[in-house]
């Protein structure tokens, strides 16, 4: 069992498969793009699950694939075959735009739940926002994962005089969907300004949606979901809003992350990380490499704040997608 020294279980992995990405969304990446990766220092899929496999040895349950843009990462499906039968929950966090083609041979692997970023639900501004005029692609990957009836959540960043208009529209989407909105406090990027002007604090999100749904019903059955859930009375969806920079959630945290180069982080504002491509390169075995990953994530801190300011890192990222999010 994973265990921290504040009597936290460790159940959830978020797995970034690779830096790349095909959108260039202003919150996460330069219109550039960042200094990618080269192939070969990316975890290899034997590496992946040699690894997962002694993490759900350690009780994780649960797996979420995520970049970088992972079905950007060539032969993906296969490591969804690999990784299905050792995890009852395996989740994918995508914009969406290569799930298409990919959609039957997923479920086929196993994965079972389907995280879909869409910030907009207007064209123009989704092309503003990603730097690609990509809009019709995430949306028809929607409507294909609700034809089909697959576990379903929409990531909204939300931006200050961005998108912040558009918070009613997505909880109105919920009224006939069964799926679950996520709206996610923007963390500052380090594009220059760092956007900290874009910032809109999940309470001041919550307030804006109460003014107009002041009936809201509150599920708080997962104590570990990063979000409460809320739903208008009637309404088959729901939403959840994520407060990713106030870190007021941190208390109950449950997740690791693996960047796609192999570092073991234990919290998404750490610096500290285990390196473990070159323990899995050397040929470490399983038992050493679980216990050198009690050891680590016994050491983790109590919340993001603490670990922000214990390992000297900055409040600004430099960018998502070689963390995952
Ligand atoms: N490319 C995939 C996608 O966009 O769904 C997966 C990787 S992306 C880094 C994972 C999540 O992080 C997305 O929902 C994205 O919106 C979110 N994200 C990226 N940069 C962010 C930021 N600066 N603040 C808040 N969320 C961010
Ligand atoms: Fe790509 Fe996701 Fe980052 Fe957007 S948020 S640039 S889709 S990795």
């Amino acid at each position: 069992m994973l265990l921290d020294n504040h009597h936290r279980q460790t159940t959830y992995l978020r797995l970034a498969v690779t830096d790349r990405c095909n959108l260039r969304c202003r919150y996460c990446m330069p219109a550039e793009g960042i200094d990618f990766s080269p192939r070969s220092e990316l975890l290899t899929f034997e590496e992946i699950l040699l690894l997962c496999r002694t993490l759900a040895d350690l009780g994780v349950n649960k797996v979420r694939l995520t970049g970088g843009e992972p079905l950007s990462r060539r032969g993906l499906t296969d490591l969804v075959d690999g990784l299905s039968p050792l995890f009852p929950t395996l989740a994918m966090t995508t914009n969406g735009i290569l799930l298409p083609q990919h959609l039957d041979r997923l479920v086929a692997a196993g994965l079972t739940n389907y995280n879909l970023s869409l910030d907009t639900l207007r064209p123009e501004r989704f092309f503003e926002i990603t730097r690609r005029d990509e809009f019709d692609g995430t949306w028809r990957a929607l409507e294909l994962l609700q034809a089909a009836q697959l576990n379903t959540k929409i990531n909204v960043v939300v931006m200050a005089s961005r998108n912040d208009d558009e918070l009613l529209d997505f909880v109105a989407l919920t009224k006939d969907r069964a799926i679950d909105v996520r709206f996610i406090e923007a963390m500052p990027f380090n594009d220059g300004d760092g956007n900290h002007h874009l910032f809109l604090s999940a309470t001041e999100m919550l307030t804006r949606i109460r003014s107009q749904h002041p009936d809201l019903a509150v599920n708080t059955d997962d104590r570990h979901s990063s979000a409460q859930r809320y739903r208008v009375p009637g309404y088959l969806g729901s939403f959840g809003i994520i407060p990713a920079y106030s870190r007021t959630l941190c208390g109950s945290c449950n997740r690791l992350r693996v960047t796609p180069k192999g570092t073991l982080l234990n919290c998404l504002y750490s610096t500290k990380g285990l390196e473990l491509r070159p323990l899995l390169r050397a040929g470490i075995g399983e038992s050493e490499l679980a216990e050198l990953i009690t050891i680590f994530v016994a050491g983790k801190h109590v919340n993001g704040h603490v670990t922000q300011k214990l390992e000297q890192s900055s409040s600004t990222f430099a960018s998502m997608t070689s963390i995952g999010g």
